[in-house]
């Protein structure tokens, strides 16, 4: 008997955290905060689980909706050993100790009380505990904690998606897990995309965060490349900058090597590409880990690319003077960030353009600038200052997830006798649900419920 219990949310992009329990031994998947939620209510429910005595902890990547509770976790679980990549253990502190800094602004400026949920000296404390892995070897998971329980075998899969990002195979004697994280079924600039198990799959957990999105696999990424450059020219040759809000971690650096490519190349002109902020930090680590991961180019080295620092008022300087290419966070242009400030000053000018590459949340301001045209008047909060658009406002499809079909494939290539859906909103689980059966492929879909445990029964048992 194989057990599943989303500790988090589960039909959303959420707070990822999954237990899992065969065999009298207990892991847990990803320890995640939400990232539309703020305070204690961002947390998966580990009160629910408190008494699970969990062996180790494996998580997929660094992006926050995967590792933001991790000291958290810890705390309810001391003795769990944690378990990643080796790219994502050097990547993990960096991450944990900046979210202390974002969770104590938030404090002051928000008035959130319980901000931080832990601080720099618990990072530091739990930093060291990290085991770090590489992906083409599996490793043991041994029970010390549970009377009784099973041992495991453990292997992470790259999973292309950002730096350090793996899919988690485990082997218990019910049965073989695979939980894709957030995966990337094609090339990116740097990171070549995700590598699936060859063995045999019982349990697919797989992400769906596109399973709603028909556009992402009706574009090709090198038209999607074609129409981006274009785009660029046309704002550059009017004298204008192009301000592209990025995530720090994974789309920064992925834009910025396909500018700087596309400059090269002679696809752009020749102008300043420009840069600032947590996501220059996040690129010193790609170029540290470059020779130790998988990469598109191996010599590639963010920091031997022409790319210039932006001044330390982003509203005023040479970035915004000459046509130049600014990629800064936050992606959703999250209010005081640096994206939000250059969006405020930028919209009004007809020759300057802001091209959004990633997804945005409905809630943020990010898609209120997004859903804006020329001739309109936005404002980017709800206590923001009215401002006239006048700006050329894009969006391209550079997304770091799977399309739906390349989804599929994988459910085809696995052949898993369970298929658990989960990261996506419900209206793409259903797509996938609806799409599995209409191909009647041999697997059980199943769209887990927030906190409710599935038990599955395999052969064995
Ligand atoms: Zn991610
Ligand atoms: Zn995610």
């Amino acid at each position: 008997m194989i057990s599943f219990t989303p500790v988090g949310t589960s039909r959303d992009v959420g707070d990822s955290a999954y237990l899992i329990q065969a065999d009298g031994t207990a892991v847990l998947f990803d320890a995640g905060v939400h990232p539309r939620h703020e305070g204690v209510d961002s947390l998966p429910n580990y009160d629910a689980i408190k008494d699970v005595e969990v062996e180790a902890i494996l998580i997929s990547h660094c992006h926050l909706d995967h590792l933001g509770s991790l000291p958290v976790a810890l705390r309810y679980f001391p003795h769990a050993r944690v378990m990643m990549t080796n790219a994502s253990a050097t990547l993990a502190p960096v991450l944990l100790e900046h979210t202390v800094r974002v969770m104590e602004r938030i404090r002051d400026e928000d008035g959130i009380a319980e901000y931080p949920l832990y601080t720099k000296t618990d990072v530091e404390a739990m930093s060291y505990v990290f085991q770090g892995f590489q992906t083409d070897r599996s490793f043991p998971i041994y029970n010390e904690l549970a009377e009784g329980g099973a041992d495991f075998q453990a292997r992470f899969y790259d999973a292309g998606h950002i730096l350090g990002a793996a899919g988690i195979y485990l082997e218990t004697p019910s049965g073989n897990i695979f939980y894709t994280g957030d995966t990337t079924g094609h090339d990116q600039e740097i990171i070549p995309k995700a590598e699936y198990p060859e063995g045999k799959v019982d349990v697919l957990v797989s992400e769906c965060t596109l399973g709603a999105d028909e556009m992402a696999e009706h574009r090709s990424r090198r038209e999607e490349k074609e129409r981006f450059a274009t785009a660029c020219t046309a704002v550059i040759e009017r004298g204008g900058s192009v301000l592209i809000p990025s995530f720090s971690l994974g789309r920064t650096q992925e834009m910025l090597a396909m500018a700087h490519d596309m400059r090269e190349l002679g696809t752009i002109p020749d102008v300043e590409i420009y840069t600032a902020g947590f996501g220059e930090v996040l690129s010193q680590v790609y170029d540290r880990t470059a020779s130790r991961t998988n990469r598109m180019a191996p010599d590639l080295r963010l920091r031997e690319l022409d790319i210039r620092p932006l001044p330390r008022d982003v509203t005023r300087g040479p970035h915004l003077k000459r046509p130049s290419i600014i990629v800064t966070s936050s992606g959703m242009m999250a209010e005081h960030t640096l994206s939000f400030r250059m969006a405020e000053k930028m919209l009004p000018y007809d020759h300057h353009g802001i091209f959004f590459v990633g997804y945005i949340d409905p809630a943020m301001p990010g898609h209120r600038v997004m859903s804006a045209r020329r001739g309109l008047i936005i404002r980017m909060t709800d206590a923001g200052r009215a401002i006239p658009v006048a700006c050329r406002i894009e969006r391209f499809h550079f997304s770091a997830h799977s399309n739906r079909q390349q989804l599929m494939s994988v459910v085809e290539d696995l052949k898993p006798r369970w298929t658990l859906l989960v990261h996506g909103e419900m209206e793409a689980a259903e797509w996938f649900q609806a799409e599995i059966r209409r191909r009647t492929l041999p697997t059980e879909v199943i769209i887990p419920e927030e906190q409710k445990e599935i038990l599955l029964s395999t052969q064995e048992d």
